[in-house]
Order: C-alpha cells, then structure tokens, then sequence
C-alpha cells in the first residue's frame, strides 16, 4: 500500500500546480500551494501514508460532518433534517440561499455555511463556550488525537474578516431559521472552522464514519450505525460543494473538503482516508488531492457504484 501511494503521490503532485491557496482570509492565504500527502486507515487498523501526511492545517468545512454528527447525537435525525434539510443547494458553501423569497431549511443543507452554523445552535449546551467543548471532545475521539486544538491565528482572521458569515447568519434570525446571538453562535462556528488537523486525523474520521461509528482500532462505538449512513449519504450528495456530481463520477465514494486543502474521505466498510493540498480549484477544493483519490479510486476500485 505505502508504495501505491508514494507512486500515486508523485504522479499527482504536478496538479498543485494548476490550483490557487485560499485567500478570503489573510492566514490562509499563506499556506504551501505545493504540499500534497496521504494517509490511509484500513477498517481492520493498518495504517499508510505518503508525502505532507503529517503537516498540520486547519479542519474548515472538515468539520461540518463531525457538527452534524453532533446535532444528530443531541437531537435526532428529524429534528435535524427538519432544521436544516438534506438536499444539495448546487451552489457555492458560502451562497446567500434566499431572494425575495421565504428561507426554509428546504434551502440549505448542512455541508454549506448556512446549515453549519444553524447545526452550531443545535448543539446541547449551557453555554456557547460548552458547545464548542463538546464539539471539540468528540472531534478528538473521531480524530484519535487527544491534543488537537485550534489554530488562534486563524480563528482570529476568520473572527475578523467573517462578514460574508455574518451576514448569513443574520439572514438565517430574521427568516427565524436561528434564535441565539449572532455573535455567539458564529463564535461557535469559527472556533470549529480553525480546528488544526492533519492527513492522519482525517482519515481517522473517516475510518470511524466507514466501519459504522466504531473506532478502528478498538472497535468501540462512537454514535449508531444509523447515523453513519446519514451522513455518508448527505457527504455522497453535497461534501464537496457545487464539485459533488463530478467528484461522484471521478472517485465516487462520499468525502468533504475544506478551503484549508484537507479532504476526509469515507470508503464504506474499507477505508478511511485524509488528504492534504491546499492548492484549490475555483469550487474550493484541492485540486491534486481530488487526482490522487481519483487514481487510487481506480487502482483499488473504490467507487461504490
Ligand atoms: N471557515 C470557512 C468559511 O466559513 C469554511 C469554508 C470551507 O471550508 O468551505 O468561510
């Protein structure tokens, strides 16, 4: 395995150099447009990886499926879907889903900004602070990092230059779609955004999500069965933005990007894998790590149709 992906990685990493880091923040805009790694988690516990696998970077939109895991853990999956719906926006994460015309969850989806900081709101707690730490808590354990923490340079510019954020969430108060402070549950939303992570992390989650809810190694659970073919099915249809249809016929296995360059990919019942580039394509998402789950999607035979 360790072969195939340095092979995979080396053939692949000509493509960082047909994407652009993220900018719409100053901290982002100095990451290494030239990174590329892999790391790979079998569901029986063996582990591979190659090229940047350990370099850290921040979760971004990573974390959104981790959010809805949490929602649906402190609400049920009706409630959930009744707040903030399942179908595919087709547009971009950060898309203002209302005209002149009534916001409905029928509007949003939980893997586009709107949805996410509804979900924030969602989370139990007493306090937003609360939140955020459960959040925290259960990303560790899906992770296997007890350590991971947030990346304060980045939350503060995403705290900072967060007015496209601020006014969806404003959007989403006055058509009743989000009751708290604005501020606070957006504070919850940016902590998470800035969470640092690497590839191994990332394929740890996915790990999790792909054997069922169970952890890889020890087998134990994390959340229910049920819960995994939610949100494997909702990442199949909307994890990579308005890239989802065409990632669907190129890899073909349910994943989610972040502006930060990571992707977290699940190959149900196989395989859990974590990708790093940040060099990203107009849609937001890493254009050699899409390559190399393509080719390792064809060499393995991934794809789930
Ligand atoms: N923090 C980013 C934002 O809200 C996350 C976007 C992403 O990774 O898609 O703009």
């Amino acid at each position: 395995m360790e072969e195939l992906l340095e092979r995979l990685l080396e053939e692949c990493r000509p493509f960082t150099g047909k994407g652009r880091v993220a900018d719409y923040i100053p901290e982002l805009a100095k990451g290494d447009p030239d990174a590329l790694g892999i790391y790979v988690i079998g569901s029986e516990g063996k582990h591979a990886w190659a090229g940047d696998c350990r370099r850290p970077f921040t979760i971004q939109s990573v974390v959104k499926p981790i959010l809805l895991l949490q929602a649906l853990l402190d609400n049920g999956a009706e409630f959930v879907t009744r707040r903030v719906g399942v179908e595919a926006t087709g547009k971009p994460f950060d898309a203002i889903n209302a005209g002149d015309q009534e916001l409905d969850s029928g509007n949003i989806n939980p893997m586009v900004n709107m949805g996410a900081i509804v979900m924030c709101s969602l989370i139990h707690g007493h306090s937003y602070d609360e939140r955020f730490r459960r959040l925290l808590g259960l990303t560790r354990r899906l992770a296997g990092d007890g350590e991971i923490g947030v990346d304060e340079a980045v939350y503060r510019s995403e705290k900072s230059h967060g007015s496209k954020n601020r006014a969806l969430a404003y959007l989403l108060k006055f058509h009743g779609l989000l009751e708290d402070d604005v501020e606070e549950v957006l504070d919850c939303y940016f902590r998470p955004c800035s969470i640092q992570a690497d590839c191994r992390a990332l394929a740890h989650i996915g790990a999790v999500l792909s054997n069922r809810g169970r952890l890889p190694a020890s087998n134990e659970r994390v959340f229910p069965a049920a819960m995994s073919r939610y949100v494997n099915a909702v990442l199949m249809t909307c994890g990579m933005y308005d890239g989802s249809g065409e990632f669907a016929l190129r890899v073909g296995v349910p994943a989610k990007s972040g502006v930060g360059g990571g992707i977290m990919a699940v190959v149900p019942t196989r395989m859990g894998i974590g990708i790093f580039g940040p060099a990203l394509d107009r849609k937001g998402n890493s254009v050699a790590g899409i390559r190399l789950l393509e080719r390792l999607s064809q060499e393995l035979y991934l794809s789930i149709f």
